[in-house]
């Protein structure tokens, strides 16, 4: 199986093959033609697992196809909702790489900073924006944040999250999404209240258990 036969879009192929990837993983196989079809997930994946590029590529794939029927200023159309700065961050660098040739952008929002850098890169207007949870909250709290046009979420490490007692956070954000959305959810375990938050946040959807 190569990414080319699952239909991976030129300028992400290239991206992808510049990093020396040369097949998709076992989730990636599994994950993308499910994304590519615009299905919900259920993902039971750990970090390491190629996870990132398994969400991140149709996700640029479907923003970058669609790039010519959005006008005037970037608005966020996918959210990626993750516990911790530094996968924040990672996830951001991915992104950046996966999508170098196709004119998306994409930001990282986080705490532990101040935020005017943060407020002034959601003011300049991004395509993708990559969050924690606490941050995220506080931002559209003070009215930055607009999912008017919210296509994507991907909510990340889920029972992380749990385990950082950001469930109340979590459950706030996604009662402010657009219903008309695809939803992403990934989790290396699936205890009771993280199944319960799944069933709530997904609509009709295909699980992979890597
Ligand atoms: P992740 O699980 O998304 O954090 O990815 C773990 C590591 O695997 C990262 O360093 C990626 O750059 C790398 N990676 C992701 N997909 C592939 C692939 N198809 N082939 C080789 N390396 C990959």
């Amino acid at each position: 199986m190569t990414f080319k036969e699952l239909g991976i879009a030129e300028p992400i192929l290239r991206a992808v093959e510049a990093e020396g990837y040369t097949n998709p993983t076992p989730i990636q196989q599994q994950a993308i033609p499910i994304l590519l079809k615009g299905k919900d997930l259920l993902g039971v994946a750990q970090t390491g697992t190629g996870k990132t590029a398994a969400f991140g590529i149709p996700i640029l794939q479907h923003l970058f196809y669609a790039k010519n029927g959005y006008h005037g200023k970037r608005r966020i159309k996918a959210l990626i909702v993750t516990p911790t700065r530094e996968l924040a961050i990672q996830i951001g660098e991915s992104l950046t790489v996966y999508g170098k040739h196709t004119g998306l952008k994409n930001t990282v929002i986080f705490g532990g900073v101040k935020q005017g850098k943060q407020v002034n890169a959601l003011r300049n207007g991004v395509d993708v924006l990559i969050a924690t949870p606490g941050r995220l909250l506080d931002l559209m709290n003070q009215g930055y944040i607009s999912f008017h046009d919210l296509e994507y979420v991907v909510l990340d490490e889920a029972d992380q999250m749990l385990d950082m007692g950001f469930i109340h956070d979590i459950r706030k954000i996604i009662s402010k999404l657009p219903p008309e959305r695809q939803s992403l959810f990934f989790s290396a375990t699936m205890p009771k209240d993280i199944v319960e938050l799944s069933r709530k946040m997904l609509g009709d959807f295909e699980r992979v258990t890597i």
